[in-house]
């Protein structure tokens, strides 16, 4: 955003409650790689694919790159900068810090999507004895208790973790509720170089038939690990992971778990080949189908007979629980009226009608299929900056010359 500013010769500070990439430094567990290949991390006016574009980086290679680019941004920021309260004011928004109220017309709150790693409300009930912990308190197995793990949720944190929990040599079972299949490759090509290649990826929030769905739905089981191996469910199983259905409750130090696991393997099988056929009709209308390898399916996910529908932690040997059931953003300073019941601001595509000046960033489907991540805030950066520079253009009574 600070890029796009600049570029409108708007005048802006960037405030900033930790240092550069602050989330990838304080937030996320030491051994995650990014699940996008490196050429798509594709940020406004820098090409960075670090040597090895198809490949994956790691977490101190996405702090650099991050670093790479805010010295070539040189943006007008200031670390150690924590927003506490952002309220209306006459002439705008009042932002208060520590190190100062900042007094401005339109403020960008490019806070992120995933600040507050979601626990259920059940997460109470679990026995004394056995560890609970969130994908940002998790460090890597060999910190946890010996025993069992349950991991709670199978979208990209949960499977990932499952993955990398089990080869450690303790045990996983993976609740599993609904989730979204992928497969690393397909037709010898990235899935991601699919999602780009197809125009899936910049499908819009004013396009897609179930904006609120869409918003809603668990990330890709993917990973990114130089050997691109799948983390889908039947790769878990082959290593030895135990799947069970959705956790719906805790009793008397009993976990209970969903019947439907089997219906929600069909319908991300189900999923998975729908996408599956939009790619290859894409690949054939556009002249690729002789470029990559043949259409294949995946085998459907492999569901035992008769999942278990309860489990005693103790007698299971379940030493620890990791609650891999979402992020959400953290509003707790934001003063501004525009929440919904639910938590979440109110907003079109990022513009936050209700409260003319104030715009959001990095959302999930904010504007586009692509928007949480890396490679998505550029392009939606862009249109917010034209809104807002119309903003304020028509707020100073002069023609902002630009288009919103
Ligand atoms: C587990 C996980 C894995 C991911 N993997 C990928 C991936 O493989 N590829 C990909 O492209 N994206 C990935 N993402 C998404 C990615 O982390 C970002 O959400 C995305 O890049 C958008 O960046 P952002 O700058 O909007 O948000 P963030 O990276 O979350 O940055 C928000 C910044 O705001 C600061 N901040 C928050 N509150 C305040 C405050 N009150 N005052 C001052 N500063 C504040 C934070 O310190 C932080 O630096 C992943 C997300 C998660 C949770």
């Amino acid at each position: 955003m600070s890029w796009w500013l600049a570029a409108r010769s708007i005048d802006h500070v960037v405030l900033e409650r930790g240092e550069v990439a602050n989330t990838w430094r304080t937030e996320r567990w030491p051994s995650l790689t990014l699940l996008t290949p490196n050429w798509q991390s594709r940020l406004p006016g820098f090409k960075d694919e670090g040597g090895d574009a198809d490949g994956f980086r790691t977490l101190p290679e996405t702090i650099a790159f991050l670093e790479r680019y805010a010295r070539l941004v040189s943006p007008p920021l200031k670390t150690h900068c924590r927003v506490s309260a952002v309220r209306r004011a006459p002439d705008g928004y009042e932002v208060v810090t520590a190190q100062g109220t900042w007094h401005c017309k339109a403020v960008v709150l490019a806070t992120g999507g995933f600040n507050i790693a979601q626990r259920p409300k059940l997460s109470e009930l679990v026995p004394a004895g056995v560890a609970q912990l969130t994908p940002v308190q998790y460090r890597d197995p060999e910190s946890l208790q010996q025993g069992g793990v349950l991991v709670v949720g199978a979208a990209a944190t949960g499977a990932q973790l499952a993955d990398e929990i089990q080869r450690s040599g303790r045990p996983v079972t993976l609740a599993v509720g609904e989730h979204v299949r992928a497969t690393r490759t397909y037709r010898g090509k990235d899935m991601q170089w699919w999602m780009d290649a197809t125009g899936l990826n910049d499908e819009r929030y004013d396009e897609v038939e179930n904006l609120t769905r869409a918003r809603s739905l668990p990330s890709f089981q993917l990973a990114g690990y130089p050997d691109r191996r799948n983390i889908d469910l039947n790769a878990l199983s082959s290593l030895g992971v135990k799947l069970v259905g959705r956790l719906a409750g805790i009793q008397d130090g009993k976990a209970q778990f969903s019947g439907s696991l089997r219906n929600v393997c069909e319908l991300a099988d189900l999923k998975l080949n729908r996408l599956l056929n939009r790619i290859d009709e894409w690949a054939a209308e556009n002249g690729v189908s002789g470029a990559v390898d043949s259409p294949h399916r995946p085998e459907p996910t492999r569901v035992e007979a008769s999942p278990p529908l309860g489990l005693d932690f103790q007698r299971a040997g379940i030493r620890t629980i990791i609650w891999a059931t979402g992020f959400r953003p953290d509003y707790s300073w934001l003063e501004v009226p525009v929440l919904d019941r639910k938590g979440n601001i109110r907003h079109e595509g990022g513009v936050v009608s209700e409260a003319p000046g104030l715009y959001l960033l990095g959302l999930t489907f904010l504007r586009r299929r692509k928007s949480s991540l890396i490679d998505g805030v550029g392009d939606d950066a862009r249109d917010l900056s034209a809104h807002l520079a119309g903003h304020l253009g028509a707020r100073s009574g002069k023609a902002a010359g630009l288009k919103s």
